[in-house]
This record gives C-alpha cells, sequence and structure tokens, in this order.
C-alpha cells in the first residue's frame, strides 16, 4: 500500500495519468485530502466509483486514531496519543496561546539520539513517520478540536533532520495554498544539531524557524547530555548556524534546558554568550522537566534569572519558556512513543 496523503500534486498527476484518469482528478483528489481531509475514499464523492475501487487496491491514506487524549486542568493544554495504521503509537500536543493554537507534532516513532534528559528515546527508536503521518496529527487535531492550528512546531517525539526527506515533503505539503495552506513562518524546525541537515536545510530557504538544542556552553557538557555531540561538535554546529543564518537571513533560536548543577552556573551562562557572540540568535531557556527515568532537577527561578542577567548583560537575547501541560507529562522532552506514564490527575 502507498500512502495518498504523502504525495505531491505533480505526483497525483502522473498517478492519475497512469490510471487512466484525466489530470483534473489529481486537484480533486489533493482537495479532498489536504482541504477537506476526509480519511476514507467513499468520501470523495466527485470521483468515480471506478476511480475510488482502483485507489482502494492500491493505495491508503495515513491516518491518526485518537488512542488517549489528556486536557491538561491547568492551561487547556491537549495531548494526544495517536496509533498510527501499523499500530505504532505517537505522541502530539496541542497548545492554546493568544494568538491561536499550536501544535507540537512528531517526526518519527521513538529517537535514535539518546539525549540523557529527554523521554522521547527511552524506548528506542522504531521507524521514520511518513509525510503523511505527521501532517495526519495536524488534521486529525484540528478536526477533533474544531479549530484552526495556526502554528506548527517540530518539537515532538524524534529527530526530524534525521527523517530530512519526509519532513521537507511534509513541509512543502503543509503550506500548499491548495491544502491546509500553513504559513511557512509559522513553522518552527528544532534538531538536536545534525550538521549535515542544517545544512541542506539551508539549501532549500524556507522561512520556517530554526530551533537548535544546545543545551550546553561547551562539548564536555554538552557530550555528556546529548551523545550527538560526539560526531558533531560545537564548533562545526555552531559553523553551520552561522552559515544558515546567512543563507536564510533567519534568526535561529538556541533551546537551552536548564538543569540544576549540571550547566547552570553563571560560568556556563558566561561561556555561552561568548560563544554566541554576533550571532543573529535567541536564547530560549526552558527550566528542564521531570522524566521519571531520570533524577535531573530544573534550576530555581532565581537560578534562571541569574542565567538570564548574564546572557542580556553581554547582549545575547533570552526568553524563558513557559511550562505548559505540566500535569499531562506534554512538556518538552515529556513525549514519548506509546503511552506515557502518570496521567492520572487528568481529564479524558
Ligand atoms: N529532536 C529534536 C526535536 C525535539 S524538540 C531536538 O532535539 O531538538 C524538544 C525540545 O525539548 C528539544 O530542545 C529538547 O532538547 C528539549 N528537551 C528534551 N528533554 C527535555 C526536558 N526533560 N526538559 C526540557 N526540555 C527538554
Amino acid at each position: 500500500m502507498t500512502d495518498l496523503l504523502s504525495m505531491t500534486k505533480p505526483e497525483l498527476e502522473t498517478l492519475m495519468e497512469q490510471l487512466g484518469e484525466k489530470r483534473f482528478a489529481a486537484s480533486q483528489l489533493f482537495s479532498w485530502l489536504h482541504k477537506q481531509r476526509v480519511t476514507s475514499f467513499d468520501e470523495m464523492t466527485n470521483l468515480s466509483k471506478a476511480l475510488r475501487e482502483k485507489l482502494k487496491k492500491n493505495y491508503n491514506i495515513s491516518t491518526c486514531t485518537i488512542a488517549k487524549k489528556l486536557v491538561s486542568v491547568y492551561d487547556e493544554t491537549v495531548k494526544y496519543l495517536f496509533t498510527l495504521p501499523d499500530g505504532e503509537q505517537i505522541e502530539s500536543v496541542v497548545m492554546k496561546y493568544k494568538y491561536g493554537y499550536t501544535i507540537c507534532v512528531s517526526s518519527q516513532v521513538g529517537c535514535k539520539m539518546g539525549c540523557t534528559f529527554c523521554a522521547s528515546g527511552i524506548a528506542g527508536f522504531v521507524r521514520h513517520l511518513l509525510p503523511g503521518e505527521i501532517l495526519a496529527q495536524v488534521y486529525t487535531a484540528a478536526r477533533d478540536l474544531d479549530v484552526r492550528i495556526s502554528h506548527i512546531v517540530m518539537m515532538g517525539v524524534g529527530e526530524p533532520l534525521d527523517n530530512f526527506d519526509n519532513v521537507l515533503r511534509f513541509l512543502q505539503l503543509v503550506t500548499n495554498e491548495n491544502g491546509y495552506d500553513m504559513s511557512m513562518r509559522n513553522i518552527s524546525l528544532s534538531t538536536c544539531g545534525i550538521v549535515p541537515g542544517i545544512y541542506r536545510l539551508m539549501e532549500e530557504k524556507l522561512q520556517l524557524t530554526l530551533s537548535v538544542s544546545l543545551h550546553a556552553p561547551n562539548d564536555t557538557i554538552r557530550s555528556r547530555t546529548m551523545p550527538v555531540n560526539r560526531r558533531y561538535p560545537m564548533e562545526e554546529l555552531l559553523k553551520a548556524c552561522r552559515a544558515y543564518t546567512k543563507t536564510t537571513g533567519r534568526r535561529i533560536s538556541f533551546e537551552y534546558a536548564l538543569i540544576a548543577g549540571v550547566n547552570d552556573s553563571d560560568a556556563c551562562a558566561s561561556e555561552l554568550a561568548q560563544r554566541l557572540h554576533g550571532m543573529l540568535c535567541h536564547v530560549n531557556l526552558i527550566p528542564v522537566n521531570s522524566v521519571k527515568e531520570r533524577d535531573y532537577t530544573r534550576s530555581d527561578t532565581a537560578r534562571i534569572k541569574q542565567f538570564m542577567h548574564v546572557l542580556e548583560t553581554r547582549h545575547i537575547n533570552a526568553t524563558v519558556r513557559r511550562t505548559l501541560g505540566s500535569d499531562i507529562n506534554a512538556s518538552c522532552g515529556q513525549l514519548r512513543r506509546g503511552e506515557g506514564p502518570g496521567t492520572e490527575k487528568s481529564n479524558e
């Protein structure tokens, strides 16, 4: 079976030709998939019955079935556990902001990267998500909540740049003006620092925001908490980031999860400021979220303030990310494949 939701319009046109249909059928099909966002062929009422039957034989439409839905009692954040067509499960989160709804989508089932503070890799890596499976997270949540989701952050389970081709295709599909028509400027993609992926993305010159998970001011600390740093050390990573901002003109957002006693000292802040000096960037400080298998402690509020102060005195723009969905394990680094624990307090 081939996933139709993952196919571009030109690919659908070729397919229609091969099936002896008019090219126009491809536009109708694309519209059913990405505008009406139906999940079955029988709903595509302006396609002939014969065509629908032909499609059913060899093609499917990626879906996300809601296996579990949790709503935070604090801030209305919604976490979905979705079941994919092959039975694998992933999580997505929808957050409500003043300016609209943002969805945090997963890009892989599990993760290979092994960051020591993150839950996403604990159960290992299973497979990449198809473009249609990333899209289906957006479409399913928007339908279920009956809202327009206006922003996407690729910050769920998985490393997007480790699934480059499918992620790029997802970005092209979700921003297609004949489909969901999301603005590329409303999309953020977060990477743990896969350097060749950053260069490849740079060549696409997309208007999205690139977030880079830095979490340390030097290789010693970073290699300890993020194994990817042994492959792509900080100097190479920051060089790629500088090239990225130069080519795209887009500011990079560096994510820095503050872990008590690990990376949150004034010396760490100074070193970080020194390394980022002169870059078109912003630092997003995240009080580290708890993951039950790990024993990291978040830095206290006073420490976070002081860390930010050191950055600011050195002219590095920084903000502290608000924690959302903490009662349903829906915060950064808490998403995982399959069912997450500790959700008893929440509304179902
Ligand atoms: N693989 C990508 C996408 C994940 S995005 C990446 O690494 O960037 C999720 C963000 O949350 C990343 O910045 C990640 O490093 C961060 N994160 C992971 N575990 C966390 C935790 N326990 N607390 C706070 N942030 C965490």
